[in-house]
């Protein structure tokens, strides 16, 4: 193994997922839908699969399918205020995995420092490393630990935020809706955040692929927005996310035509060009939402209204037990604390170092139901922070999620 990759082996997915095949739990692990995703969608594709045009199963242009970077362009220039250029202000990847790790590759250089809130999106790390970076973390801190805690309880240190810029600082990777807490940035803290990427001239980079999934009366604020900030921000979003199918692995990135081209080098220098079929049908599909933005029946808002139920009904559930939710305004996940029940699990039948890897391994193996520790999100030294938690899915059938009460009930 490469020395750039070295400590990088470990992945939380691989061991979930492979742990969720052998014991067959409830899963509330990764992140994906276990209902049906739009029906234009689907229909789409398998329209796109026969079409009689050739040339649809031919490569595409490489930096983005034609149509799907317009109609990209259509969705957000009004949303961000600002005409986006198709051609060179957007670029669609192999999922936002890859548009992440385009933005990191494309910008860092050995030494640099890139920021990281924790807990953070565990591929930020390896990708950080691969490039030579020293990744810097900071962690929210959770100002209510009792009683009804919400994702906005969450919060940074201004002091800590301080501290970490200097002037080796490259890059601040922003998520918001934020994975696992579900907490969405106010724009206060944004605009703290955004003068200090001013202060010490910072690329940042906006990972937002849970833009659509907001809960009201809570509104989500793009970084791009901010004064001065477009010039240096690079806004991720996920076609996963967007229509509940994660395994069509889409995404794009947009920004500033400087910072796109330098993620257009690293693309064309990796995969070139994704999926044709895919983007066409994607592109289709978002046209049709598009031409009923307005609706409710629009799917980037229905969809968040019927996850603000279902996350009032897993939380419930877990309140009910005595478990302490953290109330999520974005996002589809849902941190726990799960230490007031810790007597109902022999933690000393599994063997790991962190509490809430044994708690999460113990419950999937025999409660039944699987969730993601969530210090996998964390650096070594912080670790700790997370040990309380266990994370939970909640895009899913209703059914499942009264499924995922019955069995908490019963073991509590
Ligand atoms: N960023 C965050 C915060 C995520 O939760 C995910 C979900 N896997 C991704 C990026 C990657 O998205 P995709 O599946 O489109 O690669
Ligand atoms: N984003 C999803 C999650 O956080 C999927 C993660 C993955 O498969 N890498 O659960």
């Amino acid at each position: 193994l490469a020395q750039k990759y070295k400590g990088s082996e470990y992945t939380v997915w691989a061991e979930f997922i492979e742990l969720a095949a052998k014991y067959q739990p409830l899963n509330l692990g990764q992140g994906f839908a276990d209902f049906a995703a739009p029906e234009h969608v689907t229909k789409n594709l398998a329209e796109v699969a026969v079409s009689e045009k050739p040339l649809l199963q031919q490569y595409t242009r490489g930096y983005g399918h034609l149509r799907l970077v317009n109609v990209l362009s259509k969705i957000y220039s009004p949303l961000v205020g600002r005409e986006i250029d198709p051609k060179s202000q957007i670029i669609t990847t192999a999922g936002a995995y890859e548009a992440l790790y385009c933005a990191i590759l494309a910008h860092v250089n050995p030494g640099d420092e890139v920021i990281l809130i924790e807990p953070f999106y565990d591929c930020y790390e390896p990708m950080v490393r691969a490039a030579g970076g020293k990744p810097v973390f900071i962690p929210l801190r959770p100002t209510k630990t009792r009683g009804k805690v919400n994702s906005s309880d969450w919060k940074l240190d201004k002091k800590e935020l301080n501290n970490a810029f200097s002037k080796r600082t490259k890059m601040f990777v922003l998520n918001t809706p934020h994975n696992p807490t579900g907490k969405v940035f106010s724009k206060d803290e944004l605009l703290t955040i955004a003068n200090l990427c001013k202060k010490w001239n910072v690329i940042l980079l906006a990972d937002e692929v849970y833009e659509w999934m907001v809960y009201e009366p809570v509104k989500h604020t793009r970084m791009c927005t901010l004064p001065d900030m477009w010039e240096r921000t690079i806004t991720v979003g996920s076609v996963g996310k967007t229509f509940s199918v994660t395994g069509w692995k889409i995404g794009w990135a947009f920004g500033p035509s400087n910072l796109i081209h330098n993620m257009q080098v690293v693309h064309q220098n990796n995969v070139n060009s994704i999926n044709t079929p895919t983007q066409e049908a994607v592109a289709r599909s978002l046209e049709t939402e598009l031409d009923r933005v307005n609706s409710p029946d629009c799917y980037l808002v229905s969809l968040a209204r019927e996850l603000k139920e279902k996350r009032d009904l897993l939380a419930g559930y877990l309140t009910e037990i005595g478990m302490v939710p953290t109330i999520p305004e974005g996002g589809y996940f849902m941190i726990v604390d799960w230490t007031p029940l810790a007597h109902n699990a022999k933690l000393s039948e599994e063997v790991d170092t962190y509490k809430d890897f044994k708690f999460a391994k113990w419950m999937s193996k025999n409660v039944k139901i699987q969730g993601i520790p969530p210090s996998a999100f964390y650096s070594v030294p912080h670790k700790k922070l997370g040990e309380n938690y266990i994370r939970y899915c909640f895009i899913k059938d209703d059914d499942t999620l009264n499924k995922a009460g019955q069995i908490l009930r019963s073991w509590a």
